[in-house]
């Protein structure tokens, strides 16, 4: 059968690049689509979240969650739900009901998901942005369970392309 787990590096060398990442999984996402993403302050996980949104059909503009924790938007495609777990305590965290979400009608991105990690769906796409000087990201995508690990199979094969 196909294999349940599956990595791929997607490295990009300005904004352009990871924005063009964020289309390409928004174009594989369908409801109960959960992007689980970590990366340092700065790293570009709002903006990654801007241009999925963007591509889902999102009209509203899509600000950082880090205050409001979980935002909802309206998109053409589907709806969008937006989190940011950074100033929750997983206790916090779990009283949330994130399920609702999680398996709802929308497709999910999480900022800062690590730091939930047990309350998130077995099944998930992780994504990893790290620095890499100046403007340049490496991006690590771990798909865990179908069709996360498909997609990164997808990337890797249509990675080399993007410029
Ligand atoms: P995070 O949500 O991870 O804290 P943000 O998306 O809010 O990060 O901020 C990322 C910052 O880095 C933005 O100012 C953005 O313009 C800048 N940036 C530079 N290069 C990139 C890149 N390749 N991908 C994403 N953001 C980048
Ligand atoms: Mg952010």
């Amino acid at each position: 059968g196909r294999p349940d787990r599956a990595s791929a590096v997607w490295e990009a060398r300005n904004e352009r690049d990871t924005a063009e990442l964020a289309r390409r999984l928004a174009g594989l996402a369908r409801p109960g689509t959960v992007l689980a993403l970590d990366g340092d302050l700065g790293a570009g996980k709002t903006r990654f979240s801007q241009a999925f949104a963007e591509a889902l059909g999102v009209k509203d503009v899509v600000n950082s969650p880090t205050f409001t924790i979980i935002k909802e938007y309206e998109g053409e495609r589907m709806p969008f739900y937006h989190m940011d777990v950074y100033r929750l305590s997983p206790e916090e965290a779990e009283e949330l009901g994130l399920d609702d979400y999680f398996f709802g009608d929308g497709a999910t991105i999480v900022e800062w998901a690590s730091l939930i990690r047990e309350l998130l769906p077995d099944e998930r796409l992780e994504i990893e942005i790290e620095h890499a000087g100046d403007d340049a990201r490496r991006i690590v995508l771990t798909g865990i369970g179908q069709p996360y690990a498909s997609w990164c199979a997808t990337i890797g094969q249509i990675g080399d392309d993007k410029h």
